[in-house]
Formats: structure tokens, sequence, C-alpha cells
């Protein structure tokens, strides 16, 4: 598809229209070409969307080929939502699609409706998702709930305190699904790294520790994620969190990622339980072996059974168990019978995600449609309340099915605060290992600047040394941004 822009600066949100009405399109954006290319003839694609503003006009024409469409309005007050709705208007007119988040294309719903309600109240916020931005009702609904349970976790962050997020990129096989980048020890080269990375990483966190405490900041939670965390070994765990508390006040949550019920073994709990970890995600992803299999996953739903029993065993405060619906083979029936089964495990947590195919999966197009997902997600939307649970977090993904969304579920008192407060990034998060993004944030407003992590473990072995650099830019981000918020400890 190409995006035509002439004389205005949307080109951003527009783009991500396009993408929610078409997800697997490559969308080009062209800003040559002038006038000319208003006549039929010139086009080169068969999809084609020109968007522009000429003096006091804004245009909109959506060719599929076929057909031209058009609309045009006044220039206003807010002409990137006005160009928004026009393109978005073409859009479900040529697709017959109605995305149930309309017009919102961020990853942050709740983020939008936790301001909206701050500066206008609760039920203005839910107007303005309805009305002006096309947002069905059942996802303002969600938006609104999630929105509600995060305000009293949010009131907890303050200018000091921070999140600290531990990169472990090995995971035992890849899914057909993932798009992050994550190691398959599998391969001899891969799994020949992660000695030396467990020993940089403890480095990492030892100078982070340094200049967190000399800046007088709070550690409030601690999440091991991936990849998966319970690829290392027992020892290599408790290496790990030993680092983890010569470097660093306790935490008041320490989440760790176990991920692949494959890889957790009674040794390896026992060296995070004596360690202070206090929840533990075991993600099935389904409950049906043929899907689990499809996907690429290398485990059993009878392992996951396991593998909880296992957990719960050791008595972790908390036990997360992830859910993806529009896995390739599975049904909305077949979804909602593994979800039964979770729930009927009685984890603190569950989260539902919406299968997402970014480029970078094996997978080239999904199963099921978006239909089948909606329902799914439906579907959640009825068992997980009626069983105890209420929403506690959101996000969404670029190409998820549907333009549907994820969820994190939690039974009262136990929704996971890292979780949270990364999602509507309310406070910073310092993050160690490869792949790590730091967001240093400026409390009380919405001033964020990240400090990216080298992508690869061998990248990050081989530049640890200009990593450990690039850590010292915290310093002055506190002292340019935060320095008036709270005094700074005198720590050297
Ligand atoms: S467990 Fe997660 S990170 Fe690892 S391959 Fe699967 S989806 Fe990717």
């Amino acid at each position: 598809m190409i995006l035509y822009v002439f004389n205005h600066k949307y080109h951003y949100e527009l783009e991500n229209l396009c993408r929610v009405f078409f997800p697997q399109e490559k969308i080009q954006i062209n800003r040559a070409g002038g006038a000319s290319l208003f006549r039929r003839g010139r086009l080169a694609k068969p999809l084609v969307a020109i968007t522009r503003r000429a003096e006091d006009t804004l245009r909109v024409c959506l060719y599929t080929g076929a057909r031209r469409l058009r609309l045009s309005r006044r220039c206003g007050e807010n002409d990137e939502l006005t160009l928004a709705r026009m393109l978005f208007v073409l859009l479900r007119r040529e697709t017959g699609c109605r995305p149930p988040w309309g017009l919102l294309t961020g990853v942050r719903p709740s983020k939008l409706m936790l301001r909206l309600r701050r500066d206008k109240g609760e039920a203005e916020a839910e107007r303005y998702f309805c009305g002006a931005l096309w947002v069905s009702r059942e996802k303002t609904r969600l938006a609104a709930a999630v929105a509600r349970a995060e305000e009293p976790i949010l009131a907890l962050t303050g200018p000091r305190t921070f999140s600290l997020y531990l990169a472990v990129p090995f995971c035992p096989s890849r899914c057909a699904y993932c798009s992050f980048v994550s190691h398959t020890v599998e391969r001899a080269s891969a799994r020949k790294l992660i000695p030396a990375y467990v020993e940089k990483l403890c480095e990492e966190m030892a100078r982070t520790g340094e200049i967190a405490a000399a800046l007088g900041l709070e550690l409030a939670s601690v999440y091991i994620g991936g990849g998966t965390p319970t690829i290392l070994s027992a020892q290599q765990m408790r290496q790990i969190c030993e680092a983890l508390r010569r470097s660093f006040a306790a935490p008041g949550e320490f989440t760790v990622e176990a991920g692949r019920p494959d890889t957790i073994t009674a040794e390896k709990l026992c060296a995070l339980k004596e360690h202070g970890v206090t929840r533990l995600s075991v993600n099935p992803q389904s409950m049906n072996d043929e899907v689990l299999a499809a996907a690429g996953r290398r485990h059993t739903a009878q392992e996951v059974l396991e593998a909880y029993a296992l957990a719960r065993g050791f008595g972790f405060g908390a036990i997360n168990m992830d859910l993806i619906a529009g896995l390739p083979g599975d049904t909305p029936e077949g979804f909602c019978a593994s979800l039964r089964r979770i729930i009927a495990l009685r984890p603190e947590n569950i989260t539902v995600h919406t299968l997402a195919l970014k480029r970078s999966a094996q997978w080239g197009g999904a199963g099921l449609t978006d239909a089948g997902v909606a329902r799914m997600l439906r579907a959640a939307a009825e068992l997980l309340p009626a069983a105890g649970y209420a929403p506690y977090y959101m996000y969404r993904q670029s190409r998820s099915l549907g333009n549907l969304e994820n969820i994190g579920w939690s039974l009262p008192g136990h929704a996971c605060r890292y979780n949270v407060d990364m999602m509507e990034e309310s406070h910073t998060i310092l993050a160690c290992g490869a792949g790590g993004v730091t967001k240093l944030k400026q409390y009380g407003t919405d001033y964020l600047e990240r400090v990216f992590s080298l992508k690869y473990p061998y990248e990050y072995l081989a530049r640890f040394e200009e990593l450990l650099r690039r850590k010292e830019s915290m310093k002055a981000f506190y002292q340019t941004y935060n320095s008036g918020s709270e005094a700074a400890s005198d720590h050297p």
C-alpha cells in the first residue's frame, strides 16, 4: 500500500490506521508526486491512499484499483483527527471492517484513558473514547476498568522510585509466533554464550546499582524476563539473585518469567524462592497439545499442570499464566476449554494475549479469522470476571489479529506492580542485559528518555564497556529533570 502525504505532518498516525485495516501490507510513505498523482492512471499500486492539505481544505482519497473514494473537510482545530477520521471512514467503507478500538492505534489505550480521567473526569473520558475516537462501548468500558484498577498502584510511584528489568534472551526452542530477539539454546553457539552473559549481566547490575544509589533511587520492583530466564541453571539463577542482593535494596515485588514449563525444575524454583522471588509466570499459551505442537512450544498441557503444581508447592505469592488467543489450529471452543482449565487452577493472574504476527515470526499467516479471535476475547471477558478476576493492565501490539488487545487479569490484591508501571510509563525502568531499554522518566510529566542496550548477546559481550558508558547518562538525566523533586543521597 502507498500512503501519499502532501502538505501536512501527520503521516505517523495515518500510517498506523492503514495498518489496522491492512495488517500484513507493507505501507510505503510517499511525499513526492504532487497533483499529477490524482489522475488515476498514474497510480502504481492497486491500494493507494492520498492525504493532503490544500489551503484551508483537507482531502483524503482512497484508490483500490477498481474504486475511488473521496472525502474533504475544512481545516480546523485538530487537523490530525480530521484526517484520521476521513481515512478511517473510507477504509471502513472499502473493507467492511469495524475496528473495535476505532481511531486509537497506540499501544497504551489505558494510558490515554488515565490522562483523560485526570483532565476531564470519568464520564467525559469515556464519552471522548466513544464519541471522538470511535472506540466501541465494550472497549471503552474495558479501558476504563483497567484505568480504575491502575490508579491506586500508580499512586505508589514517586520521583525517585524505579523498576529494574533483567533480560535473559535465551529460550529452549523458538516458538513459531515469536518476534523477540531470543536465542535458542538448541544452537551450541548460543548455548556457549550463557556463562559469560550471566557474568556480564551481574557486572552491569553492580554498576547500575552504584549509579541508582548515588542518585538516591528507590527500587520498587524487579522483573527478570526474556526469553526464558529459567533456561539458566539453578546455579546461574543464584548467581543473578546474589548479584541483585549485593547491588540493590530488597524490592517489594520480584517477578521471574519462568515461561516455558519444560524449563522448570524443583532445584531452580528452590533457588528462586530462597532469593526472595515473590511472583512467577508459568505460561501454557494453550492447553491443547496439537495447538502447542504447531506453535513450536515443545511441551504438553500435562507438563504445564506438573510445573504449576511444583511451583505452587514452593509457596510463591502469585503465579501468572499466559494464554494466546488466535493460535493456528485453535478454535473459540478450544480456547475456552484451555481457559477453563487454567481458571480451575486458580493462578492469581491470567494474561490473555491476542496473537500478533510480526514480520520476524516464522508463521506467515494465521489460521483463525478476526471474528473467531474476537469471540475468544469476548468469552474471556465473561469467564474471567465470573471466576473473580478483574482486568488490571493492558496493551496492544501492531498486527494483532482483529486489532485486538492483551489483558492482564488478576484476583483481588494480586496485580503485578511492575506490569502497571511499565505499561503506563509511570516511573523510570532501568534495564540490564542484551536488548533491554532503559526508560528514564521525568516524574509528573510525559517526558521520557530511552537508553538502548546492545541488541544481541554476542554484541553485548563484545561491546560491554561501551554499554557501561551509556549508563552514565542516567546521572545527567536525573540532574536535569528530577533534581528538584527530592534530595539525592550523598552516596559516592
Ligand atoms: S518463549 Fe517467548 S521469547 Fe522464547 S521463543 Fe517463545 S515467544 Fe519467543
